[in-house]
């Protein structure tokens, strides 16, 4: 590992203690209105058949929900190139795919919408792993470069993925 790669890794470890919109404190647990996840033991998770039951649930807004509704991604990929405009269902079908393991793993990652912006295509996410394992993903399957930027003073990660021919 290089000294940027480094100084890469340390800016993640940094960022990903701080969003602002985990940063809210739940006493025991709580269940989301609007997507049914649940918080208990200071994570929020989806409901296993061994939680179904929980005593006292206030009802609290999980942050992914949050960040749908303020339209604040945590994370940003770009999808730019010319493989992009051949290979466009593939290419979305593979995100959709992508997203599906990572939010059945992980509650708060979430996809928040797909938006065309001139050649390139704007995946915007709840999470930053979701962001970061979307842009492995597309160069694992398709190749192309992705590159990663953490967000300096604000938690966040921009991706952007491009491939030509
Ligand atoms: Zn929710």
């Amino acid at each position: 590992m290089d000294k940027f790669q480094q100084s890469q890794k340390s800016k993640l470890f940094k960022t990903s203690t701080h969003d602002p919109y985990c940063s809210q404190r739940v006493e025991g647990s709580a269940i989301c209105p609007q997507c049914d996840a649940v918080y208990q033991a200071g994570n929020w998770t989806w409901k296993h058949p061994e939680n179904t039951v929980i005593h006292d649930a206030q009802t609290v807004t999980c942050p992914a929900c949050r960040r749908i509704d303020d339209n604040m991604p945590a994370g940003t990929l770009t999808l730019s190139g010319s493989f992009l405009l051949k290979h466009r269902n593939e290419i979305i079908n593979l995100i959709k795919n992508t997203e599906k393991k990572e939010k059945a793993e992980h509650a708060l990652e979430r996809i928040i919408g797909l938006t065309d912006s001139a050649a390139a295509l704007i995946v915007t996410t709840t999470g930053i792993h979701l962001a970061n394992r979307l842009g492995h993903a597309l160069e694992a399957a398709f190749k192309g470069n992705s590159d990663y930027r953490y967000g300096d003073d604000k938690y966040g990660l921009s991706v952007n993925w491009t491939r030509d021919e």
